[in-house]
């Protein structure tokens, strides 16, 4: 059987879902990584945005060398935790 007829059946309630399915990306898994170069923060340039205008913003916005691989944003840690209520790397 294939994946997507798989599914279609999981969904669909036919098969229960195993507890471990390999072939499934685990949800939510959100991980820093280091980017080669700088970037600025996209959250708190977003927050800087709504507070100062675009073009202050991006001179006021910190800027950060960690990644989230996930969301594909440049992010600061505190952003990062936050958003993703995460305690620790
Ligand atoms: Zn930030
Ligand atoms: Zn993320």
């Amino acid at each position: 059987m294939d994946i997507t007829k798989f599914r279609k059946k999981v969904i669909e309630g036919l098969v229960e879902m195993p507890l471990q399915m390999d072939f499934m990306p685990a949800e939510n898994q959100h991980v820093l990584e280091e980017a080669g170069k700088k970037q600025i923060c996209s959250s708190c340039y977003r927050e800087n945005v709504a507070e100062l205008g675009r073009k202050l913003a991006k001179n006021r916005t910190s800027k950060t060398k960690f990644r989230c691989n996930e969301c594909s944003k440049f992010l600061c840690l505190s952003c990062f935790f936050v958003l993703h209520n995460a305690k620790s790397i």
